[in-house]
């Protein structure tokens, strides 16, 4: 058996060359180099032992843990009677699954069409918003992220499609954060089909939408005749304090598209919960839009779960208590710690910010060797995204904030040159 630090140099070895050379090089310069092994709950194990407690939940999938005991029971029993199923037909999951989600999305969200991942989900809005308005344009933030995939990564941060060029800047048109009058000038030619926006852009550090913002947004869609289409990859089930996040900012998406969490981080699904009226596709065309694994029947049972422990009146209670445990112990921090400049919490959808531009790495480093990850934005690498669980305990929340203060003291001591997770892209060669 070799041992722990021969394991990992063969897995990093073997992901050099066989899955993605440039990722194990980027986190041996951060010096986080995490080669996840056991998990339980909220805590972590690197392959060497190491352990880490997980604020990062990888952007809220594992957010109500790491092979939650009910969620693999679930998963368990439904194998008893189901595998995938087959898409063409109507399945007792997938339907009893879209019934939940009508029922618990606001207003007259009505229909689900199930994916297998967020960025084919916001695939699925987009060509679900063309259709219902006969127009092409799309809206997004320059600072959004929505995926990968052609349509999801065309609609935010430009140099990542232009990069493979996937980028369509004839069809996407982006305006800045928090910016209505930038938003209402590309509107108003009335050409537009949606605004695909996150309620809280994650990957550019969780910013709080400034009051009022989300909502005039909205009412430029309908000014307009378009569609507002609601990123909750990031925001839905529960983690801003509310099930969703436009219910904390008061707004009625047209779509709604969840996603990371709704896997329980056991099973991929996600999906786009589209109004009666932006429908009509569903209507007049069966095979509009189909995905052999896009609703697997073991997916809707996990989610199912999902949504019946998220909704629980004692995990809301529990919710209500952490937001406010690590909200205050954040604001006292920030008082003792001038280092930590800014401190963005919308629930626990939390952006640390730090006065270096690269001090999120920095105090990233510092929490994994103090036993916690959490990881730095992607488009700002000032900001540290903080994502606690939903059922999370008040000892690793306090475990948690007791690390970061000691990681803050240290990292504000660095300053070295590292590179960019998310490559601010050259133009394609
Ligand atoms: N939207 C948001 C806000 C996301 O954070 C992500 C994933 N980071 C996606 C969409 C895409 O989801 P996936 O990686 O499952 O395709």
């Amino acid at each position: 058996m070799p041992d722990a630090a021969e394991a990992k140099a063969r897995v990093l070895e073997l992901t050099r060359r066989h899955v993605a050379p440039h990722r194990v090089d980027v986190w041996e310069a951060y010096g986080t180099q995490l080669v996840m092994d056991r998990r339980e709950g909220y805590r972590i194990w690197d392959v060497s032992g190491h352990e880490l407690v997980d604020v990062h939940l990888n952007g809220g999938t594992f957010n109500l843990g790491h092979r939650n005991p009910e969620i693999v029971a679930a998963l368990i029993e439904a194998t008893e009677r189901y595998d995938i199923g087959n898409h063409h037909f109507a399945s007792t999951a997938r339907a009893e699954l879209a019934q939940t989600l009508a029922r618990l999305t606001p207003g007259d969200l009505c229909f689900s069409v199930f994916s297998a991942g967020g960025s084919e989900a916001i695939d699925v809005a987009i060509k679900t918003a063309r259709r219902a308005t006969g127009r092409r344009r799309i809206v997004g933030l320059g600072a959004g992220y929505h995926g990968r995939t052609g349509l999801s990564g065309a609609c935010g941060e430009d140099a990542g499609a232009r990069y493979f060029r996937s980028d369509m800047p004839d069809d996407f048109t982006k305006v800045p954060f928090g910016d209505l009058d930038a938003m209402g000038t590309a509107l108003a030619p009335g050409d537009v089909a949606a605004v695909v926006i996150e309620t809280v852009p994650a990957t550019y550090g969780f910013p709080v939408p400034p009051a009022g913002y989300l909502r005039g947004v909205k009412a430029l869609c309908e000014e307009h005749g378009t569609l507002y289409v609601a990123d909750e990859v990031q925001t839905g089930l529960g983690r801003t304090g509310r099930l969703w996040g436009v219910e904390a900012f008061g707004v009625q998406p047209d779509v709604l598209v969840t996603g990371k969490g709704l896997s329980g981080g056991i099973y991929p699904i996600a999906a786009t919960v589209i109004s009666t009226a932006a429908a009509g596709w569903l209507r007049e065309n069966g095979w509009g839009h189909v995905s052999t694994f896009g609703g697997s029947e073991l997916g809707c049972r996990v989610a199912a779960k999902v949504l019946e422990i998220t909704t629980r009146p004692a995990v809301r209670e529990h919710v209500d208590r952490l937001i406010d445990r690590v909200g205050g112990g954040l604001d006292a921090l920030r008082e003792r710690e001038p280092y930590l400049t800014e401190v963005r919490q919308s629930g626990l959808v939390i952006g640390l910010r730090v006065d270096h531009p690269d001090g999120a790495v920095y105090l990233q480093q510092e929490l994994y060797a103090l036993g916690v990850w959490a990881i730095a934005s992607g488009f700002d690498q000032s900001v540290l995204q903080l994502k606690p669980g939903l059922l999370l305990s008040d000892e690793l929340a306090d475990r948690v904030l007791e690390r970061l203060e000691a990681g803050l003291r240290r990292a504000k001591e660095a300053d070295r040159p590292v590179p960019s997770r998310h490559a601010r892209s050259p133009e394609p060669a």
